[in-house]
C-alpha cells in the first residue's frame, strides 16, 4: 500500500472497491491533497489544472455525506457549460455505484424543462448543472436547496468569466448557511478571491501543479510580421506534423476563419466556439475525440475543462494577454508524461505578452523565426477515421455492442476497423476506418440495427 492509495481514506469499503473496479489505484495529487480536507467537512479552495482528477475529489467527498433515504437534493455541483456538467455527471454516476439507489439529476439549458421538473418531483440526491437553468428551477420552485449539505463550484473562474456572478450569488443565497462549500478553479484572479471571501467559511487552500513540469512540453515562440500569421500557421503544421492539434484563437470569427484557412490547404479542421448549437458542439467534439478530425480550432471558453484526449500539439494563433491562460492552454498537451509541443505565433506588438509569460514561468522563452520552418506544398492532413451518425440513441435502448455487433457481424468489418462509439440520448456516433467507410455506410443504410431500420449519414468536415 502506498501513501497515495485510496485505502488510507476514511471512506466506505464499498467505495474503495468501486474505485479499484474503475482502475483508480492511486490518488492523483489534487485528490491526495484535498480529500482529507473535504472528508473532514471543511471548506476548500482548490487550484488545479484540467485533467487532474478534481471531479473524483469532490465526488468521493460529497457521496460520503449523502443519505439515500432522504429524497432531497443534498449536493449541488455548478459547472460553467453543459458539456462540463455532462462530464461531471458521468463521472459522479460511476462513483455513485458504490452507494445503492443514489439519484443524480442533470439540470442544464437546451433541454425541455418538464422532464427535469418531473425527475425533481420524484426526488434526487445530487444535482449537477449550469447556473442559468438551476436559477430557473429555483425561481419556479421546482428545485429546493434547503436540505443541501455540499455545494461545489467547479471551474469557478470560468463561470465568473462567463458572467455568472449574479446568478451564482442568487443560487448560493438559497442554500443553508451550514453547508460545506468546495471551490475549484484553474486560476486565482481577484474576482475569485472576492467570491471566496463571501462564500466560503475558514477555507483551506490547496494548489497543485498549475505550472506544468517543464521538459515534457516543448515550447517555441515564432515572431512574425502581421501578414505572415496565416502562412506561419500552415508552416507549423507542415514542419511539425502533429498527430492531433488544438489551435487557440481569441474570437469566434477568428476560429471560423482559421478553420476555413486550414481546410483550404488540405488540413482537415473543425472550429468550436460559443455560437454553435449544442447539437453542432456535440458533433465537433465527437469527431475530435474519435480520431475523425485531428485539428480543433477553439476559443478559451469553448475548450476549457473539456476532457479531450491527449493532444500532440497546442498552437497559439495569437497569444493571450494573461500568462496564466497561456499556461493553461499548453497544459492540454504533454499529459501523463507524454511529450507535447506548444507553438505560439506573435507579432512585434505582442512582445509584451511573451515577456509576461517569461516572467510568469520564470524562464526565458525560446524564439524562432518563420524562415526556419520547412514548407511542404504537398502536405495534407487527414484523420484516420470518419464518423457515421445514427438516428437512434439511449432512448431507443441502443448500446455500443449493438452497433459494433451489426458492423462486425453482417456488415463484415473487422473490429479493428471500428473505433470509438458515442451514444447520446437521441443519436449515436461511430468512428470507422476510412477505407471501410463505404462498406459500413452501405450496410447500415440498408440493414438493421437491433432489428430496426435506422437512418445513417456520414458527418462532413465543413
Ligand atoms: P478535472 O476535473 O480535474 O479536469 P477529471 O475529474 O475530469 O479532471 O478527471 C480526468 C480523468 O482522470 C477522468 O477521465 C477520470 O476518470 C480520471 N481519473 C480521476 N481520478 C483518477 C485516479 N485516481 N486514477 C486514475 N484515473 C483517474
Ligand atoms: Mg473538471
Amino acid at each position: 500500500m502506498t501513501a497515495d492509495s485510496f485505502s488510507v481514506l476514511p471512506i466506505s469499503s464499498a467505495q474503495k472497491a468501486n474505485l479499484l473496479s474503475l482502475g483508480y489505484k492511486q490518488m492523483t495529487p489534487i485528490q491526495a491533497q484535498s480529500l482529507p480536507i473535504i472528508l473532514s467537512g471543511k471548506d476548500l479552495i482548490a487550484r488545479a489544472k484540467t485533467g487532474s482528477g478534481k471531479t473524483a475529489a469532490f465526488g468521493i467527498g460529497l457521496l460520503e455525506k449523502i443519505n439515500p433515504r432522504f429524497y432531497g437534493v443534498q449536493a449541488l455541483v455548478l459547472c460553467p457549460t453543459r458539456e462540463l456538467a455532462n462530464q461531471v455527471g458521468k463521472e459522479l454516476r460511476r462513483l455513485a455505484r458504490s452507494v445503492a439507489n443514489i439519484k443524480l439529476i442533470l439540470l442544464c439549458g437546451g433541454k425541455p424543462f418538464g422532464p427535469q421538473r418531473g425527475s425533481l418531483e420524484h426526488g434526487a440526491h445530487i444535482a449537477v448543472g449550469t447556473p442559468g437553468r438551476i436559477q430557473d428551477h429555483l425561481r419556479r420552485e421546482t428545485l429546493k436547496l434547503n436540505g443541501l449539505n455540499t455545494l461545489v463550484l467547479d471551474e469557478a473562474d470560468r463561470m465568473l468569466d462567463m458572467g455568472f456572478f449574479d446568478v451564482m450569488t442568487e443560487i448560493i443565497a438559497q442554500t443553508p448557511k451550514k453547508r460545506q462549500t468546495l471551490l475549484f478553479s484553474a486560476t486565482y484572479p481577484n474576482a475569485i478571491k472576492r467570491m471566496c471571501r463571501s462564500v466560503l467559511r475558514n477555507p483551506e487552500t490547496v494548489t497543485v501543479d498549475t505550472e506544468h513540469q517543464s521538459g515534457v512540453i516543448e515550447q517555441v515562440f515564432y515572431e512574425v510580421k502581421k501578414h505572415e500569421r496565416n502562412n506561419t500557421l500552415l508552416a507549423l503544421f507542415e514542419h511539425y506534423r502533429p498527430a492531433s492539434t488544438l489551435v487557440f484563437c481569441h474570437t469566434k470569427k477568428q476560429c471560423d476563419e482559421v478553420a476555413r484557412l486550414l481546410r483550404g490547404h488540405q488540413i482537415e479542421a473543425l472550429a468550436i466556439h460559443g455560437d454553435l448549437e449544442q447539437r453542432e458542439r456535440d458533433q465537433v467534439l465527437v469527431q475530435f475525440g474519435n480520431n475523425s478530425c485531428s485539428v480543433l480550432v477553439a476559443t478559451d471558453v469553448a475548450a476549457r475543462g473539456l476532457d479531450i484526449k491527449a493532444i500532440a500539439a497546442v498552437i497559439n494563433y495569437e497569444l493571450p494577454r494573461d500568462p496564466e491562460i497561456y499556461v493553461h492552454r499548453i497544459g492540454r498537451t504533454g499529459r501523463a508524461g507524454e511529450r507535447g509541443q506548444a507553438l505560439s505565433i506573435f507579432t512585434e506588438s505582442e512582445q509584451v505578452r511573451v515577456n509576461a509569460i517569461e516572467q510568469f514561468m520564470n524562464k526565458p522563452c525560446i524564439c524562432d523565426v518563420y524562415a526556419s520552418l520547412e514548407r511542404d506544398s504537398e502536405f495534407s492532413l487527414r484523420a484516420p477515421m470518419a464518423t457515421i451518425q445514427l438516428d437512434a440513441g439511449r432512448k431507443n435502448k441502443l448500446r455500443p455492442g449493438d452497433i459494433l455487433g451489426a458492423l462486425t457481424g453482417d456488415a463484415g468489418l473487422a473490429s479493428s476497423q471500428v473505433g470509438k462509439i458515442d451514444i447520446f440520448e437521441m443519436t449515436s456516433f461511430v468512428a470507422i476506418e476510412r477505407n471501410a467507410l463505404h462498406q459500413a455506410l452501405s450496410y447500415l443504410s440498408n440493414g438493421r440495427v437491433k432489428g430496426r431500420a435506422i437512418r445513417v449519414r456520414k458527418l462532413s468536415q465543413s
